[in-house]
């Protein structure tokens, strides 16, 4: 077997260090790259002392040069708390981050990988998404930092592609969980646990009828490896999300059932733009990748519940 070198960026992330262990399991070399704004040391300390892996303290926004045979490019904050903290620097990370790591898969000819999103539908007209939607989205909006600068990426993607020929993929992930998301992260389903394990109250913004259709962490790393090795032709983009849609009210519903909490259900405020629906159309990467989720959400609910259990 060829031992692949591959860079990670955000390797220290959510879905970074779950992509971190599965290609280290495939006996690759890993290099994680993390400027720690969102990730954390916890998600990858038990790789540390691992003979094929090596953690690299950077930021993206910065020139890098390492030998690396493939890249996955997941470097920017998700969740939209952390993306809107600094949205500038959202948008240098996603653009900047994107030229750096590009000019780097050029230099060495490496393959790269942008770990795009479903925002690029921004609040959608068409329902369910499928990549050849174009999107309905704000560009002056508290998402646009995020939305736009994921745009851009692609559109920096495509034409490193086009003009220097550049071996690119890009998948668009729809809303994914699992164990190593950040108990601060703000996003719905680690906000909604984290409130149930302390029978605190469920914040659900609005009234809860807006949808997302939530995917399980390992069924997108499966989607990822398998885009990395498509053939060259299929650049993408290419949905990777399950596309079983609830509402944020069932998934509160959900939560509280499964974690037997005494948690309470309050409405705030819904923050502007907020996406009123959203679900993916897989059938491309059903054709072109032979990839389906296979973690419904009360299965990979119970093993983030578990993790949570353990964290908090
Ligand atoms: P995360 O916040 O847990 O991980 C992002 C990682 O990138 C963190 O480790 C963070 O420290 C690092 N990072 C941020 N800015 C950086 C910079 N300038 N230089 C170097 N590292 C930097 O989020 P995640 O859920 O693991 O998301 C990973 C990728 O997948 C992101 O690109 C995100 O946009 C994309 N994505 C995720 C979801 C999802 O539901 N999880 C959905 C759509 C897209
Ligand atoms: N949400 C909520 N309560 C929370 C966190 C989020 O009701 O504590 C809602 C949010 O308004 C959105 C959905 O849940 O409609 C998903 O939010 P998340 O931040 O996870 O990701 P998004 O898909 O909006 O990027």
């Amino acid at each position: 077997m060829t031992r692949k070198k591959v860079l990670i960026t955000g390797g220290a992330g959510f879905v970074g260090s779950h992509l971190c262990d599965r290609l280290l399991k495939e006996g690759n070399e890993v290099f994680c790259l993390d400027n720690f704004f969102t990730g954390q040391k916890q998600n990858i300390v038990h790789l540390l002392d691992h003979p094929y892996f090596e953690l690299i303290r950077h930021d993206v926004t910065a020139p890098f040069f390492i030998e690396a045979d493939e890249i996955y490019n997941l470097a920017c904050p998700a969740s939209p708390v952390h993306y809107q903290y600094n949205a500038i620097k959202t948008m240098k990370t996603s653009v900047m981050g994107a030229i750096n790591m590009l000019g780097l898969a050029k230099r060495i000819k490496a393959k790269i990988l942008l770990a795009s999103t479903s925002e690029v539908y921004g609040d959608p007209l068409v329902h369910p998404q499928p990549e050849t939607y174009w999107g309905h989205v704000n560009p002056i909006g508290e998402r646009s930092c995020y939305d736009e600068g994921k745009r851009s990426a692609e559109t920096l993607f495509v034409n490193y592609h086009k003009q220097n020929n550049v071996q690119i993929k890009i998948i668009r992930i729809f809303n994914t969980y699992g164990p190593r998301m950040h108990p601060d992260d703000g996003r719905v389903v680690s906000n909604f646990i984290v409130q149930a394990l302390k029978n605190q109250d469920i914040t659900i913004y609005g009234q809860g009828q807006q949808t997302r259709s939530f995917q399980y962490v390992d069924d997108l790393v499966e989607g990822m490896i398998r885009m990395m090795a498509s053939p060259g032709a299929f650049t993408g983009p290419v949905n990777i999300g399950n596309p079983n849609e609830f509402t944020i009210l069932e998934l509160a519903e959900k939560v509280i059932q499964l974690t037997g909490s005494k948690s309470k259900i309050i409405n705030m405020p819904l923050p502007p733009d907020d996406p009123m629906m959203r679900q993916p159309d897989i059938a491309l990467a059903k054709k072109e990748l032979n990839w389906s989720p296979k973690i419904e959400l009360e299965e990979g609910l119970i093993k983030t519940i578990e993790y949570f259990k353990t964290v908090i």
